[in-house]
Order: structure tokens, then sequence, then C-alpha cells
């Protein structure tokens, strides 16, 4: 299953590559910024953690200290929004083998009713030069019409076309 998930990923990734190419204007992601990594739920369906942890084994021991250490005071505040346990000195410890959510942060999608903005939208990053705080409004003129929410990703036709079994979707730290 993790071997169709990656096929399925490949091709993923390629989609998201030109989207952010498309783009472009409005992006600000670089190299050291983790802004997306440090507020959120971060939704992961059960394939995702498994693939997750697939990363995770392979990481040095002191570097999977670290993110149990994190994993386990999380666990203890059980807060809603939190800084993700895998994001060590501002890089994903496990980029490769990241989730679905996090490939497509940074990206500006319409979701059928209004655009839904990163959240790096509210530091002045991503998107910022064509969003209004103020009003909220958002002066877009090519917005991506795919609907970049998981349940909706793991449910298309790219998905179904690998089978991918992918069980429950829950907040990252809930898998732990
Ligand atoms: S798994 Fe990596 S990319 Fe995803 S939220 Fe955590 S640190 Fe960020």
């Amino acid at each position: 299953m993790l071997e169709r998930y990656e096929h399925f990923l490949k091709k993923f990734d390629e989609k998201l590559n030109k989207y952010f190419e498309e783009q472009c204007e409005f992006i600000k992601c670089k190299e050291g910024c983790s802004a997306c990594c440090e507020v959120g739920e971060y939704p992961f369906s059960r394939l995702e953690a498994e693939y997750l942890m697939s990363g995770f084994i392979k990481l040095p021991n002191e570097i999977k200290a670290q993110i149990r250490e994190e994993i386990k005071q999380l666990k203890c505040e059980n807060p809603k929004m939190y800084k993700c346990p895998f994001l060590i000195e501002n890089k994903c410890a496990v980029y490769s083998y990241r989730g679905i959510v996090c490939r497509t942060h940074g990206l500006a999608w319409f979701d059928g009713e209004k655009i839904q903005l990163p959240y790096c939208v509210n530091k002045g990053l991503n998107y910022s030069k064509v969003f209004d705080r103020e009003t909220g409004e958002v002066f877009l003129p090519n917005v991506i019409q795919e609907q970049l929410r998981i349940d909706n990703i793991l449910r298309s036709c790219d998905a179904e076309k690998f089978e991918l079994e992918c069980g429950e979707i829950r907040p990252l730290i809930k898998w732990f």
C-alpha cells in the first residue's frame, strides 16, 4: 500500500509544482521558512501517518528522541493548534514523508464559495499583496479551482486510480 501511495504522491507533487509555478508571483516560500508548520492541526489520514512514521524510524536516534519528547509534551497539553513536533530547527525532519496537507501548505485555492488562503498571509507572506486585511477581500486573478482539502484529495479520481486505502483522518497529534 505504501508503494502505491508513493506513486500517487509522485503524481500529486508534479501537479502541485505546476500550481506553485503558476502562482509564483504570490508565493514567498523559501528554505528555512516554517510558518506553515508553526501553528496548525495538520489533518493526516491513517495511511499518511504510517508513511510519516516510515520516515521517522530512519532518523538519527537523537532527533527521534527530540520528536518523541515534543509529542509527549503535546499529548499532556492537548492544544487544538500547535507547532508540528516534526519541525526541528525550522526544518521538517521527515520532509520526503510529510503529509498531503504539508505539501499544499502555502497555496490559495477556491473551495466553491470562497478563496482559502494559507495561514502565512497573516504574516505578510504568501498572497499578502492581493489580500486586504481590513475587509478580508482577496484580489486574485487566477485562483486554483481544485479543492485542496485533504478529504477531497484522497477521494479524488487521481487517488482512486491508485486504490489507496487511506483510513480515518485525524489531527496529526491524535495518531500518537
Ligand atoms: S510533517 Fe513536516 S511539513 Fe508537515 S507540518 Fe510537520 S514539520 Fe511541517
